[in-house]
C-alpha cells in the first residue's frame, strides 16, 4: 500500500480511520462490503450471506463466530479510494460484544451510524452514540434500506435529535421512497442523482446526474415524486440546521445521508462526501501534552488484543493505532509502560481473512503485532526513550457477572492462563472479593453470550471445562475515596464489594436503589461507572 513517492506527510493527510456503528441488522456489514466494493478491494458484493442461512461475512473470523452466524470480533480492512486511505475499524454486530466496540472508537477519528429506516434510532446505536460523543469525534449518519417502507425523513431527524441530543444536517434527501426510491438530491450541489439497479447491488450503481433546476427531472420523477422533493427541500432550507464544518468536526452537528446500502443507492454520494469532510488524524492526548501525528517519532497505542483468532494461526495479536511518525518492519521500540525495547518484527495488516505483512504504515493506521504474551490493552510504544503514554482505554461497565470454577482442579494452571489472557484481551473482566480464604473468580461481562465465548475458548484453547454459576448483579461501580476500609464501609444487603486486577475496590449492585442507598450512606466516596485501565 505504500507509494514510495508520497511524502511522510502526504501519507498522513491521505488516511481516514473510522468505526462503523449500528444496532444490530441495521445494515453494518453490508455498509462496510458496498465500500469495499467501491474501494475496488472486492470485485463483486454477495460475501456479505444471510445470518439465518449461517454462513458468514467477510470480516468473521472465529469458529464460534460462523457456527452462530454472528461477528464476534473486530476487524481492520484498509483500501485506497480516489487518494485516500481508508482504514474501516470493523466492529462485532452483536450487543453482546460491544465492549469491543467501545475500545474499536478509541482508535477511530470518526464514526459512520448506520441507522434503519424503519426503525429509527435503537438501543445498541444509543449507547455506542454516547461513547462517540464522550471522545468528541464527528459522527456521520448513514439512514439505511431507503427501498424499503420506512419512517418519514423529517421524523427520523427528529428522532436523531430527540433520542440522541445531537443537530442534524441532511447533506442529501430521498427522492421517493419504498418501491420508487430512486435516488437522492445533493443539496450542496444542487444536484440529483438517480440511480440504476447495480445488478441487484453486486456491482456499482451507475447514476444519472442533473441540476434540480434540469427541466429532465420533471420527466424523469414524474410529477408527484418532483412536487414533493421541491416542498421537502424548502422546508428543509426553512426549518433545518444550516451547514457548519466546525460543529460537525466537533461531533455537535451529524451530517446524514440517506441511501440504500443493499441496492447500493447512495453509497458513492456518501462516501465521497464523507472523505472530503472528515479529517485525517489529528493530535492526541498524551501526559507529555497532544502529539501531532505529522511527528517523526514513532508511537502509537494498543487498543485491542485478541488471541488465537484463526485455528490455523494459532497465536495472540495486538491491534496498534498508529498516532505518529512513520512505522517500519523490524522497528525496535520502546514499551512504555514495561520499559522495555521491543522489536516489531512481523506486523500485519488486515483485509478481512487474509493477513498481509506490513512494510510501512503511517498515523491513523492500525497494524497487528505478534503478541509473546507483553502486552496489555492501553499500552504505548514509542520510538524514542521518552515516557511518552497515551490516555488509558476506559473498561466500560460489565452487566452480567458470574462465579466461575474449572471442573478438573489438576487444570487450574491453564483455567488461570485462560482466564488471564482473556481478560487482557478485554472481552472479560476478573475480580476477587478481599480476604475470602476460598478462591473464587467472579467474571463480568457487557453481554451474556461473552460467558458462552469464554466456555467455548476455555474448551478449545485450553483445554479446561468450567462451571458459570450466574450471579444476580447488574450493576458496577468503582469507588474513589481516601483510605477505603471494606469494614467500615457501609453497604446493602445486596451488594458485594470485590476488588478489580489492580486491586481497586469494586461494588456489584442489583438494583438502582442499593446504588442510590450507597451513595447515601457514604458521602465521601466517589461511585464511578467507568474505569481507566491502568
Ligand atoms: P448488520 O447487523 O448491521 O451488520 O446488518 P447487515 O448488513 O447484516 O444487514 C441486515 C439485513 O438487512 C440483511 O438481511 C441485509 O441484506 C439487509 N439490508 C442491509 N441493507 C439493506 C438495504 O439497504 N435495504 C434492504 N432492503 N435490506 C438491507
Amino acid at each position: 500500500m505504500s507509494e514510495e513517492n508520497l511524502s511522510f506527510i502526504d501519507q498522513v493527510r491521505k488516511r481516514r480511520t473510522f468505526a462503523i456503528i449500528s444496532h444490530p441488522d441495521a445494515g453494518k456489514t453490508t455498509l462496510t462490503e458496498k465500500l469495499l466494493l467501491y474501494g475496488g478491494a472486492i470485485r463483486s458484493a454477495g460475501a456479505v450471506k444471510s445470518r439465518r442461512s449461517q454462513k458468514y461475512a467477510v470480516s468473521d473470523w472465529m469458529e464460534i463466530e460462523k457456527q452462530r452466524g454472528i461477528s464476534v470480533t473486530s476487524s481492520v480492512l484498509q483500501f485506497d479510494y480516489n487518494g485516500f486511505c481508508i482504514n474501516i475499524l470493523d466492529t462485532p454486530g452483536h450487543q453482546d460484544f460491544s465492549e469491543d466496540t467501545y475500545r474499536t472508537l478509541m482508535a477511530a477519528d470518526s464514526a459512520v451510524m448506520v441507522i434503519d429506516c424503519s426503525k429509527g434510532v435503537e438501543a445498541q446505536t444509543k449507547k455506542l452514540f454516547q461513547v462517540c460523543k464522550m471522545r468528541g469525534i464527528p459522527i456521520f449518519t448513514f439512514i439505511n434500506k431507503l427501498d424499503r417502507a420506512g419512517r418519514d425523513p423529517f421524523e427520523l431527524l427528529s428522532d436523531i435529535e430527540e433520542v440522541l441530543g445531537i443537530r442534524s444536517y441532511p447533506m442529501n434527501w430521498p427522492i421517493g421512497r419504498d418501491k420508487d426510491f430512486k435516488g437522492v438530491l445533493n443539496r450542496q450541489k444542487n444536484q440529483f442523482e438517480l440511480f440504476n439497479d447495480g445488478n441487484h447491488g453486486q456491482s456499482i450503481a451507475k447514476a444519472i446526474t442533473g441540476d434540480l433546476s434540469d427541466e429532465k427531472i420533471s420527466d424523469l420523477l414524474g410529477q408527484n415524486l418532483h412536487e414533493q422533493l421541491l416542498n421537502d427541500i424548502e422546508l428543509l432550507d426553512i426549518a433545518g440546521d444550516d451547514y457548519n464544518l466546525d460543529q460537525i468536526l466537533n461531533g455537535e452537528l451529524t451530517p446524514v445521508f440517506f441511501g440504500s446500502a443493499l441496492t447500493n443507492f447512495g453509497v458513492q454520494p456518501f462516501l465521497e462526501s464523507f472523505l472530503n469532510i472528515t479529517t485525517p488524524p489529528k493530535p492526541r492526548a498524551s501526559n507529555l501534552g497532544p502529539i501531532h501525528p505529522e511527528t517523526t517519532n514513532f508511537s502509537g497505542f494498543i487498543f485491542k488484543i485478541q488471541a488465537n483468532m484463526n485455528p490455523t494461526h494459532r497465536d495472540r495479536i495486538a491491534f496498534l493505532r498508529i498516532c505518529s511518525g512513520k512505522f517500519e518492519k523490524g522497528m525496535t521500540v520502546n514499551h512504555v509502560q514495561e520499559n522495555k525495547k521491543v522489536r516489531l518484527a512481523q506486523p500485519q495488516q488486515f483485509l478481512a481473512q487474509d493477513r498481509m505483512i506490513v512494510d510501512t504504515a503511517y498515523p491513523g493506521d492500525i497494524i497487528g503485532i505478534h503478541d509473546p504474551g507483553i502486552f496489555k490493552i492501553g499500552d504505548t510504544l514509542c520510538q524514542d526513550g521518552s515516557k511518552l503514554q497515551y490516555e488509558g482505554i476506559p473498561v466500560f461497565a460489565p452487566e452480567h457477572f458470574a462465579k466461575i470454577f474449572t471442573k478438573n482442579s489438576l487444570k487450574r494452571k491453564q483455567f488461570l492462563k485462560g482466564i488471564t489472557q482473556l481478560s487482557e484481551e478485554g472481552s472479560i473482566q476478573v475480580y476477587k472479593r478481599p480476604n475470602i480464604g476460598v478462591e473464587e473468580l467472579i467474571v463480568g461481562v457487557v453481554g451474556v453470550l461473552q460467558f458462552e465465548v469464554l466456555e467455548y475458548r476455555l474448551k478449545n484453547e485450553y483445554g479446561v471445562d468450567i462451571i458459570i454459576e450466574k450471579l444476580p448483579y447488574r450493576y458496577i461501580r468503582w469507588v474513589e475515596m481516601d483510605n477505603f476500609d471494606q469494614s467500615t464501609f457501609s453497604i446493602t444487603m445486596d451488594t458485594m464489594i470485590v476488588e478489580d486486577e489492580d486491586e481497586h475496590p469494586v461494588l456489584l449492585f442489583q438494583n438502582e436503589w442499593s446504588i442510590d442507598q450507597v451513595k447515601d450512606r457514604n458521602k465521601n466516596a466517589l461511585l464511578k461507572e467507568i474505569s481507566l485501565r491502568k
